[in-house]
């Protein structure tokens, strides 16, 4: 259930509410909006009617049920988008966010080049794996901490902010020590336990969507991080499986305008990973800004031949700055910066 305050009440009035929700055996989840104030009240959804009490009280405006299966990461319970703040960086407001380094962070020479070259093309962000979710045992699995430890030594040269992916519960303390922003992968978007964990770091989340994941699903996913008590969380949309192989996976951008109604929390777009290829990486980027894409998460490599992983699909730093030049445009006509 949504409780709706009217405007410019006082917060004795709010805290009454507050805690007669508590009483009826709910958890209210303040949501502050610039014109008004509205709680989500979380609890078993059979017996939600007893909110309705609430309705009669003179600072209530709307006491009104969640249609949706998700509830914090919806618009309705939120109509303002969610800004994210990583490091002075605004995620979901007017500025468009890059976010662009290696695959994998494989040395220290590799990472800073790319550190520094992402940073002078204009990204506002380093991305890097230290642990890599492979398809195969036998690949390159990431630096580890090693990696992690070289991610933090980027951003003391850049002040850059780093974005890496979390794989295991078992590691969330440590990433989330380095991390600015935990990328939860593909392979792990429906790993609740991952994303509980994920969301308890109290680090912004970036939520890939799943390889079949249906965009409700993903909502849903989504829904375990906001309702761990962490508003800091952004979709990202890499591709899906489907039945082509001039990609590696289909980029839906389709999912820009949809994330855009359903929810409140930023999307930003892979274009990596959904091309698999490193020539068409621009004209996906292309897409997505002029879509409303909140920002994208690149892939760049300073020699892409011999990445250890994902080499086909990353730009060179050259390939790179040429993209960041042709994508201005794009990011204008969607009324960005
Ligand atoms: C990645 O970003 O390198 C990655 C492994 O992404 P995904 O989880 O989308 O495959
Ligand atoms: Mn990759």
């Amino acid at each position: 259930m949504i409780v709706v305050f009217k405007p410019n009440i006082s917060k004795r009035d709010e805290a009454a509410v507050l805690k007669e929700i508590r009483k009826l055996g709910y958890r209210p989840h303040v949501m502050r909006g610039i014109e008004r104030v509205v709680v989500g009240a979380i609890g078993d959804e059979r017996t939600h009617q007893s909110l309705e009490t609430l309705a009669s009280w003179p600072q209530v405006e709307q006491v009104m049920p969640v249609q949706k299966r998700y509830k914090l990461v919806s618009r309705e319970g939120q109509r303002n988008n969610s800004v994210i703040t990583v490091r002075k960086h605004p995620i979901g407001g007017k500025k468009f966010q890059v976010m662009a380094g290696p695959c994998s962070v494989e040395n220290e020479r590799q990472l800073m080049s790319t550190a520094h070259a992402v940073q002078k093309a204009g990204a506002t962000i380093l991305r890097g794996g230290a642990f890599k979710p492979r398809t195969s045992p036998y690949e390159f699995q990431g630096l580890g901490e090693k990696g992690l430890k070289l991610l933090a030594k980027a951003r003391r040269e850049t002040g850059l902010p780093i974005i890496t992916e979390l794989l295991s519960e078992e590691h969330a303390k440590m990433v989330a020590e380095y991390a600015d922003i935990i990328q939860i992968g593909a392979r792990n978007s429906q790993n609740y336990q991952l994303l509980i964990a994920a969301a308890k770091t109290g680090k912004p989340v970036l939520l890939k969507r799943g390889l079949s994941m249906r965009i409700e699903e993903w909502l849903l996913a989504g829904e375990y991080v906001l309702s761990n008590n962490n508003p800091n969380l952004m979709f990202c949309e890499r591709g899906i499986r489907t039945f082509e192989t001039y990609t590696r996976n289909t980029l839906d951008l389709s999912t820009i305008p949809i994330i855009k109604n359903e929810s409140h929390c930023p999307i930003i777009i892979d274009p990596s990973q959904g091309a698999g290829r490193a020539d068409l990486v621009a004209s996906f980027c292309h897409g997505a800004a002029a879509m409303g894409a909140d920002g994208l998460l690149i892939e760049v490599h300073p020699n892409p031949s011999e990445a250890w992983s994902d080499g086909p699909q990353q730009l060179s730093l050259d390939g790179f700055a040429r993209l960041m030049e042709s994508l201005k445009p794009f990011i204008a006509a969607a009324g960005r910066e």
